[in-house]
């Protein structure tokens, strides 16, 4: 994926964390990285392996993979690009954004199937192109089907001063607006301590502010997160922040980011021993999207034998790990 890294990055980076460096340089720039690509197990052959648009995508921007639940894709740009995306297929590519039709289709779908009553706003980073969010939102708040709304966002670690133009205040104002009628989650992608600036901090509490409940989601990334102390200390201090930890993935399986595929067995080590330490509401589900349908929690290391060489989907098939 091309590199995109914004100044309050490469001012972490250059002041010297090696962990915003290793996510958001490629693995050129990283030489002590190990490139895992001809060692590990797995075949990541594919750039979709969850099949959002190959199998899922009824119309542009959206993905209906779980029957009460979409996927609302926003456009395909960020405000930086995480090395590890699971989109890496298309991140950057501005043929996602949405027009004002695109957004019209997308919505009447989700009017047609009152069975979805709850819109993940994903992307792409919904919050980096404030303009198409801030016109799709109070349509799909008026949805009456619709009754929860997610925001999937890395904005406030890639680009905290963002939160200081109108644009990003007005969509805060709408998100508060909104939550005060119906549940409006924002969910925030955090790897590393590092990223907790004060700034960052500042803005989390004022998204606080802004709607129901702030979730974390982590991915699981070798060399940088992968260690107890350090993952223990990310998910204590978002805890702290007032932050829930949601999900804790296990990196997905695409091709080219095979480099930040950790052990298996090192990161259920990791969740158990950090199970043992923190306070229940700190330890996020540990989990894999498997390459059939759902997230599959990943049994710790509490219980006997398990076989992990498969597991079954939601729908009761076969999947691989
Ligand atoms: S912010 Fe999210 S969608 Fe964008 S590059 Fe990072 S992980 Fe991918």
């Amino acid at each position: 994926m091309k590199e995109k890294i914004t100044p309050h990055l490469k001012r972490l980076i250059d002041e010297g964390s090696k962990a915003l460096s290793l996510q958001f340089h490629s693995v050129g720039k990283n030489p002590t990285v190990e490139n895992t690509e001809k060692v590990v197990e797995y075949a990541f052959a594919n750039l979709d392996p969850l099949g959002e648009e190959s199998q899922y995508s009824p119309v542009k921007g959206i993905t209906h993979k779980f029957r009460n639940r979409a996927l609302f894709k926003v456009s395909y740009r960020c405000a930086a690009h995480c090395q590890f995306c699971t989109r890496a297929r298309q991140i950057g590519d501005t043929s996602g954004d949405l027009s004002p039709e695109e957004i019209e289709t997308a919505l009447s779908y989700i009017r047609d199937h009152p069975e979805i009553n709850d819109i993940i706003l994903s992307g792409g980073d919904p919050l980096y192109t404030p303009h198409i969010t801030l016109g799709l939102l109070p349509e799909l708040a008026k949805i009456k089907s619709v009754k929860v709304i997610r925001i999937g966002t890395r904005l406030p670690i890639h680009s905290p001063k963002s939160f200081e133009t109108t644009p990003l205040k007005n969509l805060l104002r709408m998100t508060c607006r909104i939550s005060l009628k119906k549940p409006l989650y924002v969910l925030i992608n955090i790897s590393h301590f590092d990223e907790l600036t004060k700034d960052v901090r500042d803005v989390i509490r004022r998204i606080r502010k802004n709607c129901t409940a702030v979730f974390s989601q982590t991915v699981f990334l070798k060399g940088i997160n992968d260690d107890v102390e350090v993952m223990g200390h990310l998910l204590n201090e978002l805890y702290h922040m007032g932050v829930i930890p949601y999900y804790l993935y296990r990196c997905d399986y695409v091709k080219g980011i095979e480099r930040y595929v950790c052990s298996f067995e090192k990161e259920r080590m990791i969740v158990s021993e950090i199970r043992r330490r923190l306070s229940g509401i700190a330890v996020p589900e540990y989990i894999i999207d498997v390459s059939g349908k759902g997230k599959i929690p990943i049994p710790l290391d509490f219980w006997g034998k398990v076989d992990f060489s498969h597991c079954r989907d939601y729908d009761g098939k076969l999947a691989r790990l």
